[in-house]
């Protein structure tokens, strides 16, 4: 691997970017085995937030819990995607663009596009569909596509324009089917793959015999049905958790839809009514209803004159002065919330505390494989949300180099914890790794 001297731009042939890559594949799938602390293989799979920001309001996204207006949100600094790029891309095939945000809408996509381009690197993107009427972005794009997936939650204009607020039906549809016809020009081995994403929901519960008719209209490869996440109790009523015989039944009849078409489509399973507890009766919305709610005033409170997030315990226990698992842990007897993800101590203090009779085999390789960048700069290796601060493998605004980072004392204790069983909490009942473990989602 190269040194941790700041990587310089320079002009590789497609030859030696290839060579570059086959190397990196080879080195990589021999260290998945080994899973040393110390790696020779860069990431195969970079997922970068060049976005925080987004052109939407959708009511049910987590976005809308701190009732900040999307638009104002950052984007990644171009610094940052710049010396991740120089230093990563000649080695690896695949990023990801999508993260929280909508990654067409950076201010820097055609400057990151080209990037790809230069590296023959491919992105994978998950996008609203509205911005790819951008001059010029569908040419830019089509070359750097790996898949692109759009998020798709009604298939009528009153309910599409309600759940994805902001964005306009037709305009979507009407972006869609551009994208469509030009990806099937280019050669078969060259055309992205074409997807959606659809979030099954409390006002668009009888539409989805139409939205698959129209994902078929469209000429989308694959569809993906899921239930939408209730992140607050008051949201419960957005879901069909009151109506699940209904549900159930609009999903076997989408099903067969989606047969008679052809359609590859993934729904989410049935809902258990064998508890007999009968739903309740559904009505659906309002047009009116729908209409006035697609229109209300986004809120107007801005990023940048937002209070702060509190600090969490790692940077508290930094700010005293802590440099050790023993003494981070013990400060639980004070009044400071340290969550149970953090058990064992972060790979931040050193090695994990996990008792001799707790280890346990854990079989990621996510350290040795991949990585996330967030649009501050921020160094992560999963997408756990047990994680907090503990994942935190270092910053690209402190360090010269991603390798500095990648190769970092930090995640050299996370990759050990990891191949020799004793993992710190949040990699012991990772839902990542293992979504049935009990304790994956209650370790707050
Ligand atoms: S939290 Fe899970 S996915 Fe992340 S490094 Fe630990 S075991 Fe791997």
């Amino acid at each position: 691997m190269a040194s941790t001297a700041t990587a310089a731009p320079r002009n590789y042939s497609v030859e030696e970017l290839d060579e570059l890559k086959r190397k990196n594949d080879d080195l990589a799938r021999l260290e998945w085995r080994t899973r040393p602390d110390v790696v020779k293989c860069w990431p195969q799979y970079l997922t970068i937030m060049n976005t925080y920001k987004c052109d939407l309001e959708c009511p049910m996204c987590f976005k809308q819990l701190d009732d900040v207006f999307n638009m104002s949100l950052p984007d990644m600094e171009w610094s940052i995607f710049e010396k991740v790029a120089h230093e990563c891309f000649p080695h690896l095939r695949k990023i990801n663009l999508s993260v929280s945000g909508e990654p067409l809408i950076s201010r820097n996509i055609f400057r990151e596009l080209e990037l790809m381009r230069k590296y023959r690197v491919k992105t994978d993107i998950t996008t609203n569909g509205m911005p790819l009427a951008r001059r010029g972005l569908l040419e830019a794009l089509l070359p750097a596509c790996h898949a692109l997936t759009v998020s798709f939650d009604a298939a009528t204009k009153q309910s599409f324009e309600y759940i994805r607020k902001g964005a306009h039906f037709d305009t979507v549809v009407k972006n869609l089917k551009l994208f469509n016809e030009m990806r099937q020009k280019l050669p078969p081995e060259e055309r992205p793959t074409f997807r959606m994403n659809h979030v099954y929901q409390h006002a668009n519960a009888k539409e989805l015999v139409l939205l698959v008719e129209l994902a078929h209209e469209i000429g989308i490869d694959y569809v993906n049905i899921e239930h939408v996440y209730v992140h607050r109790d008051y949201q419960e009523t957005t879901s069909m958790l009151n109506h699940r015989r209904l549900a159930n039944e609009m999903f076997d009849r989408a099903k067969e839809r989606a047969q008679q078409l052809g359609l590859n489509a993934k729904f989410a399973p049935l809902y258990d009514v064998s508890d007999g507890i009968p739903d309740y009766p559904y009505t659906p919305p309002a047009q009116e209803w729908l209409h006035a709610e697609a229109k209300k005033k986004n809120p107007a409170k801005l990023f940048r004159d937002a209070a702060p997030q509190p600090a969490g315990a790692l940077p508290l226990a930094q700010r005293d002065g802590i440099t050790n698992n023993k003494d981070f842990i013990a400060m639980r007897e004070k009044s400071w919330f340290i969550p149970r993800a953090f058990d064992y101590g972060v790979p931040q203090f050193g090695d994990s505390l996990i008792p001799d009779d707790q280890v346990k085999y854990n079989h990621c390789i996510y350290p040795w494989r991949e990585a996330f960048v967030s649009w501050d700069g921020e160094v992560v290796p999963c997408c756990s949300p047990a994680l907090f601060e503990a994942g935190h493998m270092g910053n690209l605004k402190k360090f010269d180099t991603f390798e500095g980072i990648w190769n970092g004392e930090i995640y050299q204790r996370l990759r050990k914890s990891i191949r020799e069983g004793r993992t710190y909490k949040f990699c012991r009942h990772c839902y990542v790794v293992n979504p049935e473990d009990p304790e994956s989602y209650s370790l707050t």
